[in-house]
């Protein structure tokens, strides 16, 4: 079956760019494992150096299965192209590769996933790309501190791991007036809850690890954009500069993967919604931040730009870091796990795992609690994760009220 880009999500997931009859028949898009592809004639593969055939050359430049993946992905992010890599990293490292030199300027709002703050601060930076932290929540900031020097503005939404939004549209109107790329990485939303490119960003990106692959069983990412930035964030980022191109096996897993996202995104959207209030309404949970919560202080945002508020949520104890973590310590069921949009509900304590890449002063200065924890809502019945949140935080209180008994003491009292 043929689609066209204007169809459906769920049915572009499941049939855009693959066309069973050009493959004998084959449902599932073949895999492409091939490192270099030959030519007929020294005369054709030389054409195909100078981009005047669409022959393929050597893998890291792209292969068959790779080029259904990405304009499926495209399709999904309603970009003009895409283009994926070997993990999320790979996509963000290329492309920034790709779109900045030495005296040029990133903006990048103050809350990043771990390794994207790493690679600025201790990679780009230290090629003499200048980076500044702003609060991007508030768009008023950007206005302030753009200027010609700033060529890309990035940022997440929502922000890994404390779930702040930026408002994506108000950011392209301000980065519209400069030569100056904005960049989301779209992570925790994946294109079935947002697309930023239709909000007016130029470039996305995606760690395809998570939500996208969905199982926990590769690793892997995409940027999206336009066919000029991508074509040369492939030539150069990707090629010459990170060589971070996603296997044929994982292209094969991704695009089983995507066939099932929407159906799996509702139902961790439907769990993470009856988690939150659960926390929400809990004695021993002082904070939890989650975008469909009504109190949660971006909701009208979250509305604006999200179809539904997603499957992680950030909370914080009524306690110390040490009862955090005996918290996280006493879950049955859930893991203490990095990664998140698996089918396994999944936790974490960014200051220790994640985000240990941040010194104390900058996880206070990027808004990172030292108690925050960071909780991904899987597909297991909702009621089975509820009950192992609602033991481990009665487990760590109970104890810490003085309450000494185990419930097995007290059936021996009885
Ligand atoms: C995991 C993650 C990344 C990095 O992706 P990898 O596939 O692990 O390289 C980037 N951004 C966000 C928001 C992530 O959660």
């Amino acid at each position: 079956m043929k689609v066209k880009h204007e169809a459906n999500f769920a049915t572009l997931a499941i049939h855009a760019a693959y066309d069973a009859k050009q493959h004998q028949g084959a449902l599932t898009p073949p895999v492409h494992i091939s490192s270099t592809y030959a030519f007929e004639s020294v005369e054709q593969g030389g054409a195909a150096f100078q981009g005047e055939n669409d022959r393929y050359i050597y893998a890291r430049l792209g292969s068959p299965s790779q080029h259904i993946l990405e304009q499926r992905l495209a399709a999904l992010e309603q970009a003009e192209a895409a283009l994926a890599t070997a993990s999320g990293m790979g996509a963000i490292t290329a492309t920034l590769w790709s779109m900045v030199k030495p005296g040029d300027e990133i903006i990048a709002d103050l809350s990043l996933y771990g390794c994207t703050f790493s690679f600025l601060e201790h990679g780009l930076k230290t090629f003499g790309v200048k980076i500044s932290y702003v609060d991007l929540t508030e768009p008023e900031n950007l206005k302030h501190h753009i200027s010609s020097q700033t060529k890309l503005v990035y940022s997440e939404s929502p922000s890994n791991p404390n779930m702040r939004l930026i408002d994506i549209a108000a950011l392209a109107e301000i980065t519209g007036q400069y030569d100056c790329k904005l960049m989301i990485d779209n992570t925790y939303c994946t294109p079935y809850l947002q697309n930023p490119i239709v909000l007016g960003a130029d470039l996305v990106v995606h760690s395809a690890t998570k939500y996208l692959g969905g199982h926990g069983d590769l690793i892997a990412g995409f940027v999206a954009g336009s066919q000029e930035d991508m074509d040369r964030i492939r030539m150069f980022g990707l090629k010459d500069m990170t060589g971070a191109v996603i296997s044929g096996f994982d292209v094969s897993l991704l695009l089983r993967g995507l066939k099932t996202l929407h159906v799996r995104m509702d139902r961790h959207c439907e769990n993470a919604q009856k988690v939150a209030a659960y926390l929400a309404q809990s004695p021993h949970v002082k904070n939890t931040y989650y975008p469909g919560l009504t109190d949660f202080p971006q909701q009208p945002l979250a509305s604006k730009q999200m179809r539904q508020a997603g499957g992680m949520i950030a909370l914080e104890l009524n306690g110390t870091k040490e009862q955090s973590a005996q918290f996280v310590n006493q879950l049955q069921m859930i893991m203490c796990a990095v990664s998140l949009g698996d089918a396994e509900t999944l936790i974490q304590h960014p200051a220790s795992m994640t985000h240990s890449t941040y010194t104390e002063d900058e996880l206070s200065a990027h808004l990172i609690s030292p108690t925050l924890i960071r909780l991904s809502v899987g597909l297991e019945h909702v009621d089975d994760i509820i009950a192992d949140l609602h033991q481990a935080l009665e487990s760590v209180f109970s104890a810490a009220s003085g309450n000494c008994f185990s419930p097995s003491g007290l059936a021996i009292l009885a």
